[in-house]
């Protein structure tokens, strides 16, 4: 009699068991950590992100934190070489990538992307009075081409047919070391998306930006593959933030509209 009980007890236990843990499958996170959303940057990206003493902010930082507000996540902002984003999404280092990321069909062979929030160009900054006038004179003459390594301004330019080829492109981990070897005469255009350009000629005194732009693009966050409940949740976020006038607001206060 008593084996039976304890058989009848035992039996419970591992069933209780069997269900607290399928309770526990369910409730499970679809975050990295719970009740956090952790995204990988790469702050030196105005006005997109950029360091405002010790914070992270721009662009990016406040429509991630609008997401996480509106997921119940408490953000948590890494910054990292902008390189090193796709392959720690993969890894589930990050749950998202934001950083004026542009949507590629290579990428996505890695990674899912949100709706996009933004688009963005590649422009081509020279020196004033450069001979390099625009787009076409780049391309055919035997210029260097400085780029932020692994953005699609390095892809694009390192491609011989579009680009110039990897002989003539100096790659550099940020857009600003680019911008500076530009300045010192170490390359002759520097290609980049054309907010941060406008940001680097603001700051560097003798450097203009071409008129012709070199490529049109679309920005999107990057997610892990096997997360779509994330994917949802966050594009659900997004259509909320754009129909309620929020993410509409925060690209007006950080790119003016002219007029
Ligand atoms: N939009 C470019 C890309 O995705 C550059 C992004 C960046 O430098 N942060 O490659």
């Amino acid at each position: 009699m008593k084996n039976i009980l304890r058989r009848i007890v035992s039996a419970g236990l591992v069933l209780c068991m069997a269900g607290a843990l399928a309770s526990c499958a369910k409730k499970k996170s679809m975050t990295v950590q719970k009740d956090k959303l952790i995204m990988a940057t790469n702050a030196y990206f105005p006005p997109y992100e950029y360091y405002d003493n010790s914070k992270i902010v721009g662009i990016d930082a406040e429509i991630a934190e609008a997401i996480a507000k509106k997921l119940g996540l408490e953000l948590e902002i890494q910054d990292v070489e902008f390189d090193s984003i796709i392959a720690g999404v993969q890894s589930n280092k990050y749950d998202i990538g934001m950083a004026g990321m542009t949507v590629t069909d290579e990428r996505k062979l890695a990674v899912n992307f949100s709706t996009t929030y933004a688009t963005g160009i590649q422009a081509v900054i020279v020196p004033e009075g450069s001979e390099i006038t625009d787009v076409d004179t780049l391309l055919g003459g035997d210029y260097k081409v400085g780029v932020q390594q692994g953005t699609t301004g390095d892809i694009y330019m390192s491609d011989v047919s579009g680009g110039v080829g990897e002989d003539r492109v100096v790659r550099f981990s940020k857009g600003n070391d680019a911008v500076l070897a530009l300045s010192t005469g170490k390359v002759d255009a520097v290609v980049i998306d054309n907010e941060p350009a406008k940001s680097f000629v603001a700051a560097n005194e003798g450097l203009t930006i071409l008129e012709t732009a070199y490529v049109e693009e679309e920005y999107a966050m990057c997610i892990n593959k096997n997360n779509t409940e994330l994917l949802e949740a966050i594009n659900k976020a997004l259509k909320e933030l754009t129909e309620d006038g929020t993410i509409p607001a925060i690209i007006e206060k950080y790119i003016p509209s002219k007029g």
